[in-house]
Formats: structure tokens, sequence, C-alpha cells
């Protein structure tokens, strides 16, 4: 074992190259030649392109990009581009998307396209004096928001509405200003994060308050987007499923713990066109959670009922904030190709095929834990990835898999006595 203790204090580690940062790491966590060259290849993203786009870089991470199929959003097909490590995930949502299509598939819409951005205000003596001596300025912050970013605003964005909040905490009231911005095709964090800096001592000045936190807040209501669909009674397998399903929801609505498994299971979809388009999977997962808890507990993000005709009707409604400019959406090739393939033309049309495509995610998730179970479904993909990380590589994969789900035991232990099996027998010739 090596005798000098390792540090991680590596001067000037943001200075060296990919490959000097790869050599950096290789001398600490003694990784092999073969490992380095791991590393080193960066696949279909450019290493230079990486390095632009985060710190420190020394690779890249693949993970699939699948397309699920079947979906027919507001009378338009389209292939759904999602990038996921977790198996089941992309199927689940073609099996929903097919078993509504003939019916009509999904009809979305949008709340709107605005964000807000927050200021907070402490050691204001008279906040709700102040509050209105704010309000007053609006045509002012108007102004002085919409000088920050003339390209928005030539693109029919920009500064759309004032609000000011008092709260109270536990140091005592806060004015909280929010500036509520159209953000066009941009998610626009960014956009509005300048508008709040470019503001704040304007604010400090008018009140006699400190100016503090200067950012945008993730729980976009004023950006929600809408989906809903109706699964007709045959297609899904008749009343017991159905009735099933409504059992299942109406758990996810009473119980936190419940709800957060169910909302897990809607942002399998949602997380992976985000991350396929190259949008901020963070801020919509944040999002997403705030909203689910507006009511002062949290609950499921979608609706369930059954239509007067018995069918299954479905409804998300969450918020979207996503872009097809600005982070990584045109930077990055693959998500600039997987909106190519989605073929939308506006954030808003971005949103709404995403939020479908989490509803379909609920409605597999929940039709598979109100009938078979979860694991009947997974355990196929998942035998496949349980045959790799027993050593199985090429067609030992498959066949390895199959042996694991036709025993019922699609554990590791198995999975390593039947590949020594299974390459003893070929090994033997039998
Ligand atoms: P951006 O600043 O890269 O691009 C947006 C800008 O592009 C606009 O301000 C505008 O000037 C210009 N633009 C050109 N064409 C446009 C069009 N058609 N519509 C709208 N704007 C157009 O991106 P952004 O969307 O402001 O910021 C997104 C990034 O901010 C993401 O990478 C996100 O991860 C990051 N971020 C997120 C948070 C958070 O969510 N809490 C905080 C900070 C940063």
């Amino acid at each position: 074992m090596d005798a000098t203790p390792k540090s991680s204090r590596i001067a000037g580690f943001h200075k060296l190259d990919i490959a000097g940062r790869i050599d950096s790491v290789a001398r600490f966590a003694q990784l092999d030649a073969a490992e380095k060259a791991h590393l080193a290849d960066t696949g279909n993203l450019p290493p230079e392109l990486a390095d632009h786009m985060i710190e420190n870089v020394v690779g890249t991470l693949n993970i699939p990009v699948g397309i699920a199929t079947n979906l027919r959003i507001d009378g338009c097909d389209r292939l759904v581009p999602m990038a996921t490590e977790e198996s089941s995930v992309v199927a689940a949502v073609c099996n929903a998307a097919r078993q509504c299509y003939d019916s009509g598939g999904f009809t979305t819409s949008m709340s709107g396209m605005l964000m807000i951005a927050q200021v907070q205000l402490t050691g204001v003596s008279d906040p709700q004096h102040a509050r209105l001596r704010i309000l007053e300025r609006e045509a002012e912050i108007r102004e002085l928001c919409n000088a920050c970013d003339p390209v928005l605003v030539r693109l029919g964005g920009g500064f759309r509405e004032l609000e000011v909040r008092v709260i109270d905490t536990i140091a005592g009231p806060m004015v909280i200003v929010h500036l509520i911005v159209d953000t066009r095709d941009a998610m626009g964090a960014n956009a509005v994060n300048t508008m709040a800096e470019r503001l704040a001592p304007h604010l400090a000045q008018w009140t006699g308050a400190t100016s503090r936190l200067r950012i945008l807040s993730n729980l976009a209501d004023r950006r929600v987007a809408r989906a809903r669909c109706t699964w007709k009674l045959a297609d899904i397998g008749g009343e017991s499923v159905r009735d099933g399903m409504l059992a299942a929801y109406h758990f996810a609505e009473a119980d936190p713990y419940r709800a957060a498994t169910h909302n897990k299971g809607i942002m399998n979809g949602i997380s992976a066109v985000v991350l396929a388009t190259g949008n901020d999977t963070r801020a919509v997962e944040a999002g997403a959670h705030a909203y689910a808890a507006r009511k002062g507990r949290y609950g499921s993000l979608s609706t369930w009922e059954a239509s007067a005709d018995g069918d299954l009707v479905g409804v998300l409604e969450m918020p979207m904030a996503v872009g097809l400019i600005g982070g990584a959406t045109r930077v990055h090739p693959t998500a600039r190709l997987a909106l190519k393939i989605l073929g939308v033309d506006t954030a808003e049309q971005l949103a709404r095929v995403i939020v479908a495509v989490g509803l379909a995610q609920n409605f597999s998730a929940m039709k598979a834990l109100a009938t078979s179970g979860i694991q009947k479904g997974h355990m196929a993909l998942h035998a496949q990835n349980i045959a790799m990380m027993a050593g199985a590589t090429g067609p030992e994969v498959d066949l390895l898999a199959r042996v694991l789900v036709a025993k019922g035991s699609v554990r590791m232990d198995t999975a390593e006595a039947e590949l020594a099996a299974l390459r003893a027998a070929t090994a033997g010739g039998t």
C-alpha cells in the first residue's frame, strides 16, 4: 500500500487540461491505463465541449437514450427521446400511450410562461408601508428589468408583473419582491436572476432595507403545464383494474409516504425527457415537489377519476420550466438532436409534451401496482442488469437473464452461480 497520505488539495487542478486532470486523478485513485482511457473517451460529446460546460472535467457519463413511441399529443404524433438509466421507464410510457392512442391520446395546455425572481429585503421597520412604496414604482422596475435583456424583450418577453409580499419569519418580517417575467423559449434562470440582481440595490435604497438573496423561484407556478387523458375501460382491462388504480391514487393523495413514490414514478418520465433535451432536471424536480406540497401537505401531482362512462380519466398539472434555448439545450449535440426528433417549435410545446409523458408514466406505474405488481414488468430488464453485474458479456447477458427470470430468482448470488454453470457447460461442449 502507498504510504503517502492522499490529499484532495490539488493546486491548479482546474487549470490542467482534461488529460492532465485524468493523470492527477489516476495518481490519487490508482487508475490503470485502461481506466484512464475509459475516462478519456467522451463518446459523442466532444471533450472540448464538455470542458466548457462544467468545471474540472475528466470524462462524460453515457446514459441510454430511448424513444417513447405511440404518443399522440394534441392530435399530433410524436416520438419522444428519454434519457434514463432505469429499466422499464421507456416501456411504461409506450404501453400507457398505446392504450389511449385510439381514443385520442393526450390533451395538453399551459397556464402561462412566466418565471418568478425573488429579492429578499430585511431590516425594514415598516414592511407594509415599504410594500406599497415598491408597488408604486412598477413602471420604473419594468424599465430596469427590461433593460437587462433587450434580446428577450425584442422576442416579445420581459417583465410582466410585480408582486410584493410581507412574510413572517423566525427573524421577524421580511419584504419579498417577486419579478414576474415572460422568458419565452428560455427556462429563464439566468435572465431573471440578472434582473433581480440589477434591481436589488434600488429596492434597498427605496425602502431603507438590506437586500439579500436575489434569485429565481423554482416553484414556477406561473408556468404550469397540464395534461389530461381518457383511458377507455375496455382498453385497460375493465372495472377492477380501474378501481385498483383509483384506490392507488386515493392512497397517494392521503399519504405522503405513498405520494413521494407516486410522484417519483411521474418524475421517471418527466426527468428523462428534461435530461434528454438538455434541460435542468433539478429545477423541474424542485418545482414539482414544492407544487405537490402547495396545499400545506405533500400530495399527488396527478388526479384520477372515473368518467360518467366509467372510463379512467387522469390529469397531471405541474410547473414545467424548460427551454429550447439556454443551458445545455443548444450546446449539447444529443440534446439538440432530441429536440429535432421531438419536433417542438416552442418551449411551451416542449413543456406540454413532457407533462403528457409524466401522465403516461404515472398510468403505467399505477396499473402495474394495482394488478400484477411492479416487479413483473421490471424483471426482464432488471435481470439483464443483474446478469451484467455478475460478469456476463455479449450473448451471455440475454441467456443468463432468461435463466434468472425462469428460475424466479433475479439475484446476484443466483446470477453468479448460473453464469458459472453456463460457462462450465459451454467449456464442456454440452
Ligand atoms: P440563458 O441565459 O443561457 O439563455 C437565455 C437568454 O437567451 C435570454 O435571456 C435571451 O437573452 C436569449 N434568447 C435568445 N433567443 C431566445 C428565445 N427564443 N427565447 C428566450 N430567450 C432567448 O438561459 P436561461 O434559460 O436564462 O438559464 C437556464 C440555465 O440557468 C440552466 O442551465 C439552469 O441550469 C441554470 N440555472 C438554474 C437555476 C435554478 O433553477 N435555480 C439557477 C441558476 C442557473
